[in-house]
C-alpha cells in the first residue's frame, strides 16, 4: 500500500485541524482501508472557547461524513476534559454518551461525533487514525488471529480483544493503555474489527497507518502462496434476477433495485463448491453488518425456496437474540447466486451501491483469509453481531422513521419521453422515487432524462430487436421493471378517408398502435415478476371517445390501443399486474404547440387563445404535469383495485361524458 502524501500539497495547508482534513482524505482515498462512512480520525488542539478560556478540545469525525470528502465542518469539537471524565465512568449507555457528547461540544451546529470520540480522547497522542483495513481484518479474523499478529507486529502495537464499538471498547482500550507507556507503540490492532494508528505528527501518523497495513498485505501474500481469486463465466438469467428481486422485496415489504456483478471473479466466488459455508460466516468489520446484515442469502436453483430459508433463519436469528427489540424486515441485503453472480439489494441506487462496494471487498478478503491460514475465515459470533445490528442507536433511527416517496425502488420505463407529456410522466415518476428509463427516437432523450436522475435510450419501438436488448438491458442493470408508461406516438396530418395516403394510415397504426403493442409483449414477462403492484399505464386520447373528422388514422389506431389496455388487463389480472389508459385532450405545453398555431386554431374558432386553451367544461388548462402526475398516480397503490379503466384527463368533456 503506498502513502499518497504529497509534500507539496502539505505545505499549502495552515493549521492542525486542516491538516487533519488532509491526511483523512487520504485515507479515505483509499478503498483498502475505509468504505462508506467507516473509519474515523482526531485531532487534538488548544483553542479559546467562547469566554476566550483556553480550552483543550479534539476534534473527532462526526457521524454522516465520509473520510474521502471530509472537510473542516465534519468534525465536531468536543471539550477533552468531558470526554476523559467519560471515560472514568463505570457504564454509560449510548445514547446518554451520545447526549453527553453533543452536550461538551463547543460548536452545537457540528455534526454528532463518532461514537469512538472517547476512545480517541484516551489516547494521548495528538493525531489519532483509525480504519477498518481488509488486509488487518483478514489476518485477526481467523483462529489463529492474535497469534498472527504478535508474529507481524511484534510490541509495536498494543492488540484489543473484540469489545463492542462505543463506550465498552473506549474503556477497554483506556485500562489496557493504563497498563504500558503509550509513547513506546504505533498502533492498536482491534481484533475483528481494525487498526488505530497514532502521532504527535500527522503526516507520521498517517504514513504508520499505510505501513502497517502494508505489513499486513506482505504477510497475506506469502501465506497464500500461488492462490488467486477464483474466476467463473457466468451464465445469464434474467427471469430468475426479476424473480429474485420480486422475492427480495416482498420479504422486506417494499420495492428495491437489485445489482448484479456478474464480472468473472464475482461468478468465480459465487460458484465455489464451499459457497454455503464461507459467504455465511459474517462480515468483515462489525459496523457492516447494519448495511449487509449478518449474511448473505444463497440462491439455489429453487429461487423461492432460497429466500423463504434466509427468511426463517433470519427469524431464528433474531428470535435467539432479542431481548425486546424490533425486528428488522427478514429481506437479504445481498446474496450469492452460483453460475450467474453476487447481488446487492438496495430501497434506492444509492444504497445498492454502497452495498455492492461493502460485499466485493468483503468477499475478495474472506477468500484470501481462507486461503492464507488454517482453519480459514472466521467472523465474529452472531451474538456479537446481533448487538450491533439491532444497537440502540440505530433502532432510534428505525422508530423515527419517515415515510420513503411512493414510487421509491420501482423501476420504470416511459417511452416517447424527450418531451411532452412523456417527459412529464417520467419526471413525476422521478419526484416520487422511481428510477425513469426513458425512451426515445430522439437524441435529446439521454439529456432530458440526465436532468431527472434517470437514463435515457434512443431507440425505434417499431424495431423488435433493439426493443428486446433494451428491456434486456433495464433489467440487466436494475434487476426489474414495474412500471410502464407507453405513451410514444406521432400525430398525423388531418386527411380525410377518400383523400387519405395510405402511407399516413399505416404509419400511424405502427407508432401509436404496433409498438405498444410490442413494448407489452417484451415487458410483460418482467412486469409479472415486478413490485409494488406493478403496472402499465398507456396514453391514448380524447379523440377515442369523441373523435373528430379527418383523423381516421389517429383515431382509429388510438382506438386500437384502448382496446389493448382492456385485452391486456383481463390477461394481467391473474398475475395482479394492472393495465390502464388515460385519454388526454388539448395539452397545449408542449412543444407541438407554437404560440403562433396555437393563435391560428383560437381565430378558427372564434376565441381568443385563453379562451381556446381552456374550453372544456371545468374552463381550465390542461398542462402536460397535470397528464404527468395523474399517470404516476394511477402507477401507484392509490389505483391499486383498478384496473382495464380509461380515465380523461380533458377538463371535462361533454362528448366524452
Ligand atoms: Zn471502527
Amino acid at each position: 500500500m503506498k502513502s499518497l502524501w504529497s509534500d507539496t500539497e502539505a505545505a499549502k495547508i495552515n493549521g492542525d485541524l486542516e491538516m487533519r482534513v488532509y491526511t483523512s482524505q487520504l485515507l479515505g482515498a483509499n478503498p483498502e482501508l475505509v468504505l462508506h462512512g467507516g473509519g474515523n480520525t482526531s485531532v487534538k488542539i488548544t483553542e479559546n472557547d467562547f469566554f476566550g478560556d483556553e480550552t483543550e478540545v479534539i476534534y473527532v469525525k462526526g457521524s454522516g461524513w465520509d473520510l474521502g470528502t471530509i472537510e473542516a465542518a465534519g468534525f465536531a469539537p468536543v471539550r477533552m476534559n468531558a470526554l476523559l471524565k467519560m471515560a472514568e465512568l463505570d457504564q454509560l449507555s449510548d445514547p446518554v454518551m451520545v447526549a453527553q457528547q453533543r452536550a461538551a461540544m463547543l460548536d452545537p451546529s457540528a455534526p454528532n461525533p463518532s461514537i469512538e470520540a472517547i476512545l480517541h480522547a484516551v489516547i494521548p497522542q495528538k493525531f489519532v487514525d483509525h480504519t477498518h483495513a481488509n488486509a488487518v481484518v483478514a489476518l485477526t479474523n481467523h483462529k489463529g488471529g492474535e497469534a498472527t499478529i504478535k508474529e507481524v507486529y511484534g510490541d509495536r502495537v498494543l492488540v484489543v480483544p473484540y469489545v463492542m464499538p462505543g463506550f465498552d471498547l473506549s474503556k477497554q482500550v483506556a485500562k489496557q493503555l493504563a497498563e504500558i507507556d503509550p509513547t513506546t507503540i504505533d498502533g492498536l490492532i482491534l481484533m475483528n474489527h481494525g487498526i488505530f494508528t497514532f502521532h504527535d505528527d500527522a503526516k507520521t501518523s498517517y504514513e504508520l497507518m499505510i505501513e502497517l497495513v502494508t505489513l499486513a498485505e506482505e504477510h497475506l501474500a506469502k501465506s497464500i502462496g500461488s492462490f488467486t481469486l477464483p474466476t467463473a463465466e457466468a451464465s445469464e438469467d434474467l427471469a430468475g434476477l426479476a424473480a429474485i428481486r420480486q422475492g427480495v422485496g416482498k420479504l422486506k415489504g417494499a420495492p428495491v433495485f437489485a445489482k448484479l456483478d456478474q464480472s468473472a471473479n464475482a461468478v468465480g466466488f459465487a460458484s465455489r463448491s464451499d459457497i454455503s459455508s464461507l459467504a455465511t460466516r459474517g462480515p468483515l468489520t462489525p459496523d457492516h453488518t447494519i448495511r449487509t446484515k449478518r449474511i448473505p442469502a444463497v440462491i439455489g436453483d429453487d429461487i423461492e425456496a432460497s429466500l423463504a430459508q434466509f427468511a426463517d433463519d433470519y427469524k431464528n436469528y433474531f428470535n435467539e437474540y432479542n431481548k425486546g427489540e424490533t425486528m428488522l424486515s427478514p429481506d437479504p441485503k445481498w446474496a450469492v447466486w452460483p453460475g450467474k453472480g453476487v447481488i446487492s439489494f438496495g430501497a434506492t441506487e444509492k444504497e445498492a451501491g454502497i452495498i455492492q462496494d461493502i460485499v466485493t471487498h468483503t468477499w475478495k478478503t474472506i477468500q484470501i483469509t481462507e486461503a492464507a491460514f488454517e482453519g480459514g475465515w472466521q467472523a465474529l459470533p452472531a451474538r456479537e453481531l446481533f448487538e450491533i445490528e439491532y444497537w440502540e442507536l440505530e433502532q432510534a433511527k428505525l422508530r423515527k422513521g419517515g415515510s420513503a416517496p411512493i414510487h421509491q425502488g420501482k423501476v420504470a420505463v416511459v417511452t416517447g419521453s424527450a418531451a411532452g407529456i412523456g417527459f412529464a410522466c417520467a419526471e413525476s415518476l422521478a419526484e416520487q422515487g422511481a428510477k425513469v428509463i426513458g425512451i426515445d427516437l430522439s437524441p435529446e432523450i439521454d439529456e432530458q432524462m440526465s436532468k431527472i436522475g434517470g437514463i435515457g435510450i434512443i431507440a425505434n419501438l417499431t424495431d423488435d430487436e433493439k426493443v428486446v436488448e433494451t428491456i434486456e438491458g433495464i433489467v440487466r442493470d436494475f434487476g426489474g421493471i414495474d412500471i410502464v408508461v407507453s405513451n410514444a406516438g406521432i400525430f398525423t396530418a388531418g386527411a380525410y378517408l377518400d383523400d387519405m395516403e395510405q402511407s399516413n394510415w399505416d404509419k400511424s397504426f405502427a407508432v401509436n398502435l404496433t409498438s405498444h403493442q410490442k413494448l407489452l409483449k417484451y415487458t410483460i414477462r418482467f412486469l409479472k415478476k415486478g413490485l409494488g403492484e406493478p403496472a402499465i399505464v398507456l396514453v391514448g386520447s380524447r379523440n377515442v371517445n369523441a373523435p373528430g373528422a379527418g383523423a381516421a388514422s389517429y383515431s382509429c389506431a388510438k382506438a386500437g390501443l384502448t382496446q389493448l389496455c382492456r385485452v391486456a388487463a383481463l390477461e394481467l389480472a391473474p398475475e395482479g399486474v394492472r393495465c390502464n389508459i388515460i385519454h388526454p385532450d388539448a395539452v397545449f405545453d408542449t412543444k407541438l404547440w407554437t404560440e403562433e398555431n396555437l393563435k391560428r386554431s383560437a381565430e378558427r374558432y372564434n376565441m381568443t387563445v385563453e379562451e381556446y386553451k381552456t374550453r372544456n367544461l371545468l374552463k381550465t388548462e390542461i398542462k402536460s404535469k397535470d397528464v404527468g402526475n395523474m399517470v404516476a398516480a394511477m402507477a401507484s397503490p392509490l389505483f391499486g383495485k383498478t384496473t382495464g379503466a380509461q380515465i380523461p384527463v380533458d377538463g371535462g368533456n361533454d362528448r366524452v361524458i
